[in-house]
């Protein structure tokens, strides 16, 4: 039988950015129901490499990036660890761009305004010098820049630990109920129906889910043009630790980290497989052409690692905008919606930030990082409510 259930606040998708949402929202008091359409944590927020990259962010994201790192996850590091007894294994490591080629070297200077802007701290270095820090890196790197800001987190307890946080302050998640219209009263968001026919209704309305989101958007007539397109992480068998930082190649062609007990969690990027962003939906993708092209940009940055063996891999999907830049506002012509989507390959970086600022937007607080430059309408030709021209950022 269908029921109705009301809320302060109805969170869409029980990822690492709707379950911190709830967190925050659950821990300042108000009531909060999270709808998961699988089971809490389905989507890539348990599946990513677990990196805060900070340099070559979407630069509109920077802020919240940088909201992140001073405030929000060293808190969580610590309230989570007191409220549920999870280490959700936040560092600041410190990570390493690497470039192959002196063109490559000038691209990773163009960042510097932007980190300036934001007080991120970059320091740039030839090839000689990036080998004396860490002598495993092949001759094949050029020069890296090295941005102290950036770290990680487990984002299997990351996404997990706050679930549980959110629970005991009392949030409701419901597994297995899958969105699938938002309703508007009187112009306001104020009910969402989910396919078991159950109906939820909140004073706000969070869609926080991934790519599922595009679709449910599609309800009221707001569409954010991004493809969701699947990657794969794998982690080889442990080596002697070498190295704490956080690398990616000034390319994407391969990012991730050692981990404590010496493992490496990589990633690939596109530059040896070959990847299509074909598609309108769902970008046209093999994972089969994902391991060999990531463990062969491995290996030209780290040749030791040629005997080292692969021992897992999985896959996730990303909702990639055309920009490789976040969504995130509180609809100003939908009164009670509020969007955080679009997160293009690195959302688990800013999750917490993320969580923290919906939940100030929410409770009508001041907020603690710019984000004017993450409206969706950006992509737009027009205003999508108004139909007169946009104003361009
Ligand atoms: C292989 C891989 C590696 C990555 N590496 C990194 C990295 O190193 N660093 C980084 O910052 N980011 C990384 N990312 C990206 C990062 O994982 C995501 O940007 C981030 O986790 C997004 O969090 P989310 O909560 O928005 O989405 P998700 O975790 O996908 O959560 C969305 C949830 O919504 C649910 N849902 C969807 N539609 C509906 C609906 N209609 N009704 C109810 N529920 C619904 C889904 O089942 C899902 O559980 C990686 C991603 C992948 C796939």
């Amino acid at each position: 039988m269908s029921e109705v259930r009301k809320s302060d606040v109805l969170v869409v998708g029980s990822g690492s950015v709707g379950n911190a949402a709830a967190y925050f929202l659950a821990k300042a008091g108000l009531s909060v129901n999270v709808l998961e359409k699988e089971t809490v944590g389905n989507g890539s927020s348990t599946r990513n490499g677990g990196l805060n990259k900070m340099n070559f962010r979407g630069v509109p994201e920077l802020s919240i990036a940088m909201y992140g790192v001073e405030d929000i996850w060293p808190m969580l590091q610590e309230d989570l660890q007191k409220e549920v007894g999870v280490d959700i294994e936040y560092e600041t490591t410190g990570g390493y761009r690497c470039a192959a080629t002196d063109e490559e070297m000038k691209k990773l200077k163009t960042f510097i305004p932007h980190a300036e802007k934001e007080n991120m701290h970059l320091e740039f270095i030839d090839g000689m010098e990036l080998r004396k820090r860490i002598p495993q890196f092949s001759e094949k790197v050029v020069g890296a820049s090295y941005c102290a800001e950036e770290g990680r987190a487990n984002p299997l307890k990351t996404t997990l630990g706050l679930y549980s946080a959110a629970r005991d302050f009392g949030a409701k998640f419901y597994d297995n109920e899958k969105a699938i219209q938002i309703d508007l009263v009187k112009g306001a968001a104020r009910r969402v129906v989910t396919e078991q026919g159950n109906v939820y209704e909140a004073d706000h309305i969070i869609v926080a889910a991934c790519y599922g989101s595009r679709e449910l958007l599609n309800t009221v007539d707001i569409d954010i043009p991004f493809t969701h397109a699947l990657c794969e992480v794998f982690v080889t068998e442990p080596v002697p630790i070498f190295m704490k930082e956080i690398v990616i190649s000034s390319t994407g062609a391969y990012y991730g980290h050692q981990t404590a007990h010496g493992s490496l969690v990589f990633g690939a990027g596109s530059k040896f497989g070959p990847f299509s962003r074909e598609g309108t939906y769902v970008e046209k993708r093999l994972t089969s052409q994902m391991i060999p092209s990531g463990a062969k940009g491995l290996m030209e940055v780290f040749p030791f690692l040629e005997k080292t063996k692969i021992i897992r891999s999985w896959s996730g999907w990303h909702d990639r905008t055309p920009d490789d830049t976040t969504c995130l506002e509180a609809i100003e012509e939908v009164p009670g919606l509020y969007i955080a989507c679009g997160f293009s390959g690195h959302g688990f970086g800013i999750a917490a930030p993320v969580g923290k600022v919906l939940s100030e937007m929410v409770m009508g607080e001041p907020l603690g990082a710019d984000i004017s430059q993450l409206r969706f309408d950006r992509f737009l030709p027009m205003d999508p409510f108004t139909g007169a021209d946009r104003v361009k950022y």
